[in-house]
């Protein structure tokens, strides 16, 4: 106990649970529990309208469970989330600060320019792993670097000499400290014209840790028990739907962990095999987001970047028409446009369809895949960046477990693999509703008269396909030797000493997003629906109540076949999900419901950035990647891999683009203040 109050720096770690940061304030006396708003900090990640939505619900939870125990969630707007600590520990007397990690690259400069400047301002700063099994620096390969495939990865996480630790109960009673002078600020998430569609979520989903920590008990005591063979089923309930709690840090990943072996050991006594083989299946995908903040910790430029130097020489299509008929579902193949369509009605996608969506966007539109992740970062309820770059990474050809570039996955035979009897399609396209299954994933091959029989004019009320996948096949072709070229001109240029020519397209800003990234609806979806049916912009689909047991039901069993976390083959069904809309809401219309101004918020990363590295320079590079492990040692996350230990093929092997982007450098010199 150092005197004073501690401030816990609430973030995404919404839940008073296992929570080491609050844990550690409870235990230092009086505590001053803070939420600081600051999207601008986000810089192109401004959080989408849904994801706002899921938060504001998750706090406004948090904040009764605090307030039950003895205090109450300040909350601060700002621009500049250290400008606002230094408000906040002026105001209170705080002396101390503690926060939990998180690993996206935005987060880790900014938290490390937190504890400089704090530590500089005489305040103890201790920070935690709240979010993972295992910290990043302590899953190593045999020769001390992070490992570059998943599976290898997961092997060593289940084979860690230690058991990830235990969840903490919440604390019994928390002691509020002086907030007398230090006002919250009120928050807003949304605007008027985003409060209907909003308020329709709310019968779909309920955010909140308490709220998650009962979807996991549903889950664990349902659908888990079929998981290896469910989980495929892309339009079915049959997976946790826990990711947006997840993101939020409403759930500890240690408990779910935990309390997901307790049934596996159960089982294994029942000498329950698929229980078992689910439960191995569930962690695989827990481990996957591990996996992401490992990816983001170590290859930190993994959001705008391949990760497969190659990668950097594939002539992507420029095309905002292929992109805007992407998000509008208009691409002329039912599995992509019926998942681009829920998509934006919902904000939710199945694992399955947002592995054809993305796919499609990347090898038969081959559209940059940045500009997919970012649509889905301002679209998704659980939007997560490093997940978000991982799945975009998978898909893209860009990690070395990746699926092949080369590979082009038809639409047309994924739908009566996934879809079988057309029911996906069905739902989120009215316009196809009448055709039957045999053409429902492949209208464009229909005859006339079956087309005219279910009231469908191709090119008129259902487009024809944007490109055809022999068009696509042959393009990609072309591109991939385009891209190989490239890599040997640029390859012999280096070995000849000369930097002329080619040079090195990690120089390059990566591809610009579009200026108009938002859903725009138009006339053409508008005779799309279904007769007699009239919505408005925010009212694209009105949840159905069926949810709340559909989100519990099991399906039937189908034999599946074990997965690389890259090779999907399976299957989908029917199902009952949820409808809920969504939109997305363009840039200027943000600005206007946090400010109240016209122009955009100037948070200026950069300089934040160069006040990073100044303020570092003195700091010994702290070499090696290895830290301590230490749960409640305040080991802060540094980034430090030895180049050596890339792989050849790896863009991060390339130090010069380390040293373009001094915050990424700067991660070496984190403090280890505890
Ligand atoms: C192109 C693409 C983009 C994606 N973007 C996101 C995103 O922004 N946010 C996000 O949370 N997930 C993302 N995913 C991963 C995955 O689709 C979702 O996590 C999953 O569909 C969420 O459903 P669930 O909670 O029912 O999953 P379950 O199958 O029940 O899995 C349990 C948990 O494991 C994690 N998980 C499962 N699969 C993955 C995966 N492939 N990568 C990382 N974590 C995983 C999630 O936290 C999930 O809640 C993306 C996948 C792809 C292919």
């Amino acid at each position: 106990m150092t005197g004073g109050c501690s401030i816990v720096w609430f973030r995404r770690d919404l839940r008073v649970e296992d929570n080491p940061a609050l844990a550690a304030g409870v235990r230092s006396g009086k505590v001053i529990a803070l939420f600081i708003w600051a999207p601008e900090e986000e810089g192109h990640y401004y959080p989408g309208r849904v994801s706002r939505w899921w938060l504001k619900q998750s706090l406004s939870l948090l904040d009764s469970s605090l307030k039950n125990l003895g205090t109450s969630l300040i909350t601060k707007r700002s621009s500049d989330s250290v400008l606002s600590l230094l408000d906040v520990i002026k105001s209170t007397g705080a002396t101390q600060l503690f926060f939990n990690h998180l690993y996206d690259p935005i987060s880790l400069v900014r938290d490390h320019r937190v504890k400089e400047i704090l530590t500089e301002n005489g305040i103890a700063v201790r920070s935690f792993n709240a979010d993972l099994l295992f910290e990043p620096w302590e899953v190593l390969n045999d020769e001390g670097g992070p490992f570059n495939t998943f599976t290898s990865f997961w092997d060593r996480c289940l084979s860690m000499p230690y058991d990830p630790e235990p969840p903490q109960l919440p604390p019994k009673r928390i002691i509020s400290g002086d907030v007398s002078r230090c006002p919250s600020d009120t928050l807003v998430f949304e605007n008027d014209s985003e409060r209907g569609s909003n308020a329709l979520l709310a019968r779909a989903w309920t955010p909140g840790w308490s709220n998650a920590n009962k979807a996991l008990t549903a889950f664990i005591n349902g659908p888990l028990l079929n998981y290896s063979t469910n989980r495929r089923k892309a339009d079915s309930a049959t997976t946790s739907f826990l990711s947006p709690h997840l993101h939020f840090g409403e759930l500890s990943v240690r408990k779910v962990f935990h309390q997901v072996r307790i049934k596996q050991t159960l089982w294994a006594n029942e000498g329950n095999k698929p229980g078992e083989e689910s439960v191995n299946l569930f962690l695989k995908s827990i481990g996957l987001r591990e996996y992401s903040r490992y990816m983001s910790f170590n290859h930190p430029y993994s959001h705008e970047r391949p990760l497969l130097g190659h990668l950097k020489f594939f002539p992507w299509v420029i095309d905002e028409n292929y992109f805007k008929a992407w998000r509008q579902g208009r691409t002329g193949y039912p599995l992509v446009d019926a998942g681009m369509r829920e998509l934006w009605a919902t904000g939710w996608l199945h694992d399955r369809i947002r592995v054809v969506v993305a796919s499609f966007f990347v090898k038969v539109l081959q559209l940059p895949w940045r500009w997919g992740m970012k649509y889905f970062w301002d679209t998704l309820l659980d939007a997560d960046l490093e997940s978000d770059a991982l799945g975009w990474q998978y898909i893209s050809g860009t990690l070395p477990d990746s699926r092949e570039f080369e590979r082009i996955d038809n639409p047309e035979m994924e739908g009566y693999s996934f879809d079988p009897n057309g029911e996906y399609v069905r739902r989120w396209l009215p316009e196809l509703a009448r055709l039957p299954t045999e053409w429902i994933h492949h209208p464009y091959d229909a005859p006339e008269y079956v087309l005219q029989a279910a009231g469908i004019e191709l090119g008129s009320n259902y487009p024809l396909p944007i490109v055809t996948i022999d068009a696509a096949k042959a393009r990609l072709q072309e591109a991939l030797t385009q891209m190989w070229q490239q890599e040997a001109t640029s390859r012999a240029v280096l070995e000849n000493g000369t930097e002329e020519g080619l040079g090195d397209s990690s120089d390059d800003s990566p591809i610009a997003f579009p200026q108009d990234m938002q859903m725009d609806i138009e006339q053409e979806n508008v005779r799309n629906r279904p007769m007699g049916v009239t919505r408005h912009y925010e009212d694209q689909m009105v949840p159905s109540m069926t949810l709340s047991t559909s989100l519990l039901r099991g399906a039937s069993s189908e034999e599946q076949e074990e997965e690389s976390p890259i090779d999907q083959r399976h299957l989908a069904r029917d199902n009952n999900r949820a409808e809920v809309p969504n939109d997305v809401m363009n840039m200027e219309e943000r600005v206007q419901v946090f400010d109240g101004q016209s122009a955009l918020p100037q948070f200026n990363i950069q300089t934040a950035l160069r006040n990073t590295q100044d303020m570092s320079q003195g700091e010994s590079s702290s070499g090696g990647g290895t830290s301590r492990r230490e749960r409640d040692g305040g080991v802060v996350p540094v980034w430090s891999p030895a180049s050596s230990s890339y792989s050849e093929a790896f863009v991060g092997e390339d130090n010069s683009y380390l040293q373009r982007h001094p915050q990424v450098m700067n991660w070496r010199q984190l403090s280890q203040t505890g």
